[in-house]
């Protein structure tokens, strides 16, 4: 007997299908995505008391007045940024608890992460251990900045909602490259940014989001 619903592998496996089938009713098309969706053990990422919730299309709490994005929103904006090409170099600003890291590093060849409260990273480390991805990195830093180590970027994602658009992650973007980031206060929307070979900005905006704020220095 399971005492506990996803104690058992054969439970979580059938549940992440389940959610991977409603993000295909849901509209998400890019089977890369979906894959790493079908991947990544979510119910690792959050807190055991939420476990049981972890393949329910919702946002949960991380604890430091954080949450981990709802399975659609991760979806949707790794599909924004891919559509029709390799996602290539990728930032993601905004570590948390690290699911959204590990799907990134299924479908990208290279991704860094960074995150600006210190004990939501060490989770995240802990989280993504046993996951063996080599081509993840993660960085304790202020991410508004971006991270000019590692920059020029093909891909870059924010997991926060900022204000206005950070110059610093625009110059960081390499020609070609795409930004895909909750913009707004009290109204959110997804913004897409498209850095055209010649080096130009073209937005396009997409759903209404909810999001934690982008906020500034580490903690
Ligand atoms: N992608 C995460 C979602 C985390 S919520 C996941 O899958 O769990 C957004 C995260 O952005 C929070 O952990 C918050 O601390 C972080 N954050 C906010 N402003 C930031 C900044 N300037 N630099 C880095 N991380 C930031």
């Amino acid at each position: 007997m399971n005492s506990h619903p996803h104690s058992s592998s054969t439970t979580s496996v059938r549940a992440r299908a389940r959610m991977v089938e409603r993000l295909r009713e849901e509209g998400v098309r890019d089977e890369r995505v979906l894959r790493a969706m079908n991947q990544i053990p979510r119910h690792q990422f959050v807190q055991e008391a939420l476990a049981t919730r972890a393949y329910e299309d919702t946002s949960l709490p991380l604890g430091c007045q954080q949450t981990i994005s709802q399975p659609y929103v991760v979806a949707r904006m790794i599909e924004l940024l891919g559509a029709g090409r390799e996602l290539g170099r990728t930032l993601e600003v905004g570590t948390g608890c690290g699911y959204q890291a590990a799907v990134l590093a299924c479908v990208a060849p290279e991704v860094y992460s960074v995150e600006r409260i210190k004990a939501l990273l060490d989770r995240a480390k802990e989280n993504l251990r046993p996951l063996r991805l080599p081509n993840l990195r993660l960085k304790y830093a202020d991410g508004s900045v971006g991270l000019i180590e590692a920059a020029p970027f093909d891909s870059i994602i924010l997991a926060a909602a900022a204000p206005v658009i950070p110059k610093a992650l625009l110059t960081q973007l390499a020609p070609g490259g795409r930004m895909v980031l909750p913009v707004g206060e009290i109204e959110q929307y997804l913004l897409l940014i498209e850095r055209t070979p010649g080096g130009s900005f073209k937005e396009t905006r997409y759903d209404p989001v909810r999001f934690v704020p982008l906020l500034t220095g580490t903690e």
